[in-house]
């Protein structure tokens, strides 16, 4: 088989995670390269995105920024271009930050970055086996249009998301059965929305048309929450509305809604300093496996049934949406909860609800624990939700980034270590974990030691993190 190269790190897998693995391992001074299957860099981000949420929770529900390093850099650069919304913190939405970013524009400027950073790219080129000696994986296998090629590196990281690198190396992993896993989705966006139209619908009808989303740390009532979001003057304030149950009740009478997912929408901030409606909860296929290429498949297909009933139903009944045409389709499907890697620490439940802190923080989140998505027009189960104690929040060790058994191996993204309700979902946590894998695999290259055994010398990573801009202490 022809080497492609040889490097310090490879990255597989070029979203949120991967770039961020792949910048912070390139300034902590090691050769590196990002293998992407896709053309274009940001997995989820933008490809099949954005999340509604793009950027957020960058602060605790305390208001202290808990967030910083690639995510907060990134930010900070759209946002001096006029392509990001600046940090917001809603009063009545405590728990919740935004600081959302232009999709398309980020998946611009993170091209610049890779050059910026001299990171190499292979793109169009999918890992589909890993090179090992034992237990010790030494490259990648990738296929593209060029063939079959190795990748040789002295430490892989995995960020393709569903763990698949770790898999094909013999990791463990755990996954829920199919009946049971979250539903994934294809997401939309709008444009020609009248949003004067759209605030006073939501205003008019705050306390019965939409969830009032509550917190621990904010003592408001369902109803205070609803009477503060009659007062909303702008859309930015809230960013996104999800109910409108009465109209999503009559279409459901008519046969003109399907009883899969909810309705509403999120902001999507655009060049012009003007916003698209993004819909990222109205095509959900649920039991469905992610690593099974017959339920993905069925999955494309039913989603986009899906969304072009959600796509009539928007025009024809949500007030301010009759002009609205699409102009975003998310060519594929968005996998919400796949393989979860078990490695050398399982973040739990207990850790989020008691905002534990660790000797070997590589990163912070104030994300809760135990809420589900479900394929139904309720669309999130809240039931078992926990939040961390105090309004403040909880680090995530090292050791979850370090899969058991398997060694020169790292996992960046939603793949890491956690129990089931803690899943790693959310973006903020990709590009945390996703920096702190390249600088802890830059530091094993250099200092010619596996990840596991960096587990002794943590404090030399921290304190490249930390020059990096991560924030790792002083926070509740
Ligand atoms: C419907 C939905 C709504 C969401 N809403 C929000 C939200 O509001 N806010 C929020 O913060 N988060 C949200 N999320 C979560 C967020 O989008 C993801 O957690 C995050 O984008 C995942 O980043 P990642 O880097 O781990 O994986 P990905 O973004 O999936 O990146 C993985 C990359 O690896 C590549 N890849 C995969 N396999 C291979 C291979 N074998 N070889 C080479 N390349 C490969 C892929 O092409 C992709 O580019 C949502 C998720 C879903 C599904």
């Amino acid at each position: 088989m022809e080497i492609y190269g040889e490097y310090d790190v490879v990255v597989a897998g070029g979203g949120t995670s991967g770039v961020a693995a792949a910048i912070a391992s390139a300034r902590a001074g090691a050769k590196t390269i990002l293998i992407e299957r896709l053309g274009t860099l940001g997995g989820q981000l933008n490809v099949s995105g954005p999340p509604g949420f793009a950027y957020a929770y960058m602060f605790n529900p305390r208001k202290e920024q808990i967030i910083g390093g690639i995510m907060e850099e990134t930010h900070n650069r759209l946002l001096k271009q006029g392509l990001a919304v600046p940090h917001t913190t809603p009063d009545f939405r405590i728990g919740y930050s935004f600081s959302l970013v232009d999709p398309d524009y980020w998946g611009l400027m993170i091209f610049e970055m890779m050059e910026e950073n001299g990171v190499e790219l292979q793109l169009h080129s999918l890992a589909v086996d890993v090179i090992k000696e034992g237990d010790a994986v030494k490259g990648v296998v990738v296929e593209n249009p060029s063939g079959r090629q190795a990748v040789l590196g002295k430490v892989v990281i995995d960020c393709t998301g569903e763990g698949h690198v770790s898999a094909m190396a013999g990791a463990p992993y755990e996954q829920p059965p199919k009946e049971d896993l979250e539903p994934h989705t294809i997401s939309f966006t709008v444009d020609g929305v009248d949003w004067d139209k759209v605030l006073d619908y939501v205003r008019e009808n705050a306390e019965y048309e939409f969830n009032p989303l509550t917190h621990p740390y904010l003592d408001w009532t369902p109803k205070q929450v609803a009477e503060r979001i009659k007062k909303v003057k702008d859309i930015t304030e809230i960013s996104n509305f999800m109910g409108y149950f009465s109209l999503m009740k009559k279409a459901l009478d008519a046969g003109e809604w399907h009883p899969y997912s909810g309705v509403g929408f999120f902001i999507m901030p655009r060049d012009n300093g003007k916003f698209q409606a993004h819909f990222q909860h109205s095509s959900q296929v649920g039991s469905a496996d992610p690593t099974d290429v017959r339920d993905l498949t069925y999955c494309e297909i039913e989603c986009r049934k899906q969304v072009t009933m959600a796509l009539k139903f928007i025009k024809k009944y949500m007030p301010g949406f009759e002009k609205s045409y699409l102009s975003r389709m998310c060519s594929e499907l968005r996998i919400r909860e796949s393989r979860r890697i078990v490695g050398d620490y399982i973040l739990t439940k207990k850790d989020v609800a008691e905002a534990r802190k660790f000797k070997d923080v590589i990163g912070k989140s104030s994300f809760s624990s135990g809420a589900k998505h479900i394929a139904t027009t309720d669309t999130l189960d809240l039931g078992g939700i926990v939040y961390p104690k105090d309004g403040g929040s909880y680090d995530i060790p090292y050791r979850c980034l370090v899969p058991k058994v398997i060694d020169n191996l790292l996992v960046g993204g939603k793949a890491i270590s956690t129990d089931r309700d803690s899943y790693a979902r959310f973006l903020q946590i990709t590009m945390v974990t996703g920096q702190a894998a390249g600088a802890a695999a830059a530091v094993c290259t250099r200092k010619g030691i596996t990840p596991r055994q960096l587990e002794d010398y943590v404090s030399e990573l921290q304190a490249i993190l930390e020059k990096q801009g991560v924030i790792l202490y002083g926070t509740h």
